[in-house]
Formats: C-alpha cells, sequence, structure tokens
C-alpha cells in the first residue's frame, strides 16, 4: 500500500465503521490480555498480537524492565516471533493488533516487517511516531507503509494506561 493523502500526510482511517471490526476486535482483545499481564508485570501495559488470514501467530507484552531491553517493546518481540514462527524476515500480509500508538522504532519495524494492515488503541500524544511526532510512515524514505486503523477500543487503551500510571504515583 502506499500514501492516498496527499504528500507527506499520514494515512489514517476510520476503523470503527469498518466491516471487519468484528474480527479485528477480538484480535484487540488477545493484545489487551497481554497488555494487563505486562502491567501484572510492574512493566508498561502495551500488548500487541500478529494474525495472519485470520489466525494469531504472535503475541506478546511489553517487557523493557523483565529483559532490560529498551527495544523490548510489545510490537518488536511480537514481530520477533511472528518472524520465528514463519522462517523468514518478512510478514507480508499480516496485521499487527496493538493496544498504544506505535513509537518510531516500532513504527520502523512494522515498515521493514512489511506488515499489511496496522490497528491501534490509544494515541500515544508523548511517544508515538505514527499521528504524531516522527509521523514514520508519512516521510518518502519509508518503504512500505501499512493500512493504519487507529482508534480501535481508544478509551479501553487510553483508561488501562491511565490507570496504571495513577497506581504508580
Ligand atoms: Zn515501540
Amino acid at each position: 500500500m502506499g500514501l492516498h493523502g496527499a504528500p507527506g500526510t499520514c494515512t489514517l482511517r476510520g476503523g470503527r465503521a469498518d466491516r471487519g471490526m468484528t474480527r479485528f476486535n477480538s484480535h484487540m482483545d488477545a493484545a489487551f490480555v497481554e497488555a494487563q499481564a505486562a502491567a501484572a508485570l510492574g512493566e508498561v501495559p502495551v500488548g500487541a498480537v500478529i494474525t495472519l488470514n485470520g489466525q494469531v501467530i504472535a503475541a506478546a507484552g511489553n517487557r523493557t524492565r523483565t529483559l532490560n531491553d529498551p527495544t523490548a517493546h510489545a510490537e518488536i518481540l511480537a514481530i520477533r516471533a511472528a518472524c520465528d514462527v514463519l522462517g523468514q524476515e518478512r510478514l507480508t500480509g499480516a496485521d499487527l493488533h496493538v493496544t498504544l500508538e506505535p513509537c518510531p522504532m516500532c513504527a520502523g519495524a512494522i515498515a521493514a516487517a512489511r506488515i499489511a494492515r496496522l490497528y491501534y488503541g490509544a494515541s500515544d500524544p508523548k511517544s508515538g511516531g505514527v499521528e504524531q511526532g516522527a509521523r514514520i510512515f508519512a516521510h518518502p524514505q519509508c518503504h512500505h507503509v501499512p493500512e493504519i486503523y487507529p482508534g480501535i477500543r481508544e478509551t479501553q487503551a487510553t483508561e488501562l494506561l491511565r490507570g496504571f500510571f495513577a497506581t504508580r504515583r
């Protein structure tokens, strides 16, 4: 998929009215389970699930503290696991469902992995790199741009993060 808007703009699609909503929402449920498992470990609650042809092939939660690894974001771990499962370096045709807007690092990995569709929950004004900040997919240098569906279960995703940070103040 290429950029559909004017040059320099990001392609954001309204997922709420999409016919496939029921299917991808069930995968977002699995992403929330991963996010909650991450929170139970004291990690920032972010979860990601990768599906191919409607089947879950990988799921992961944020593990930066557990693994002492700043790159151990849910999306990165899920992409690594999915590539391992398929025995290949690309995830052509796969969908990524993640509870929070990906950061620039993860957006770069999503492009490199050739993820077909990106579904995410809450926007991340602080660290997001899709709708704001670096806007990775809007750059001409970005060689692959997924279809992007923001705002899936946005309220639930935002509340999960807010609740987590509230308990840590
Ligand atoms: Zn990230």
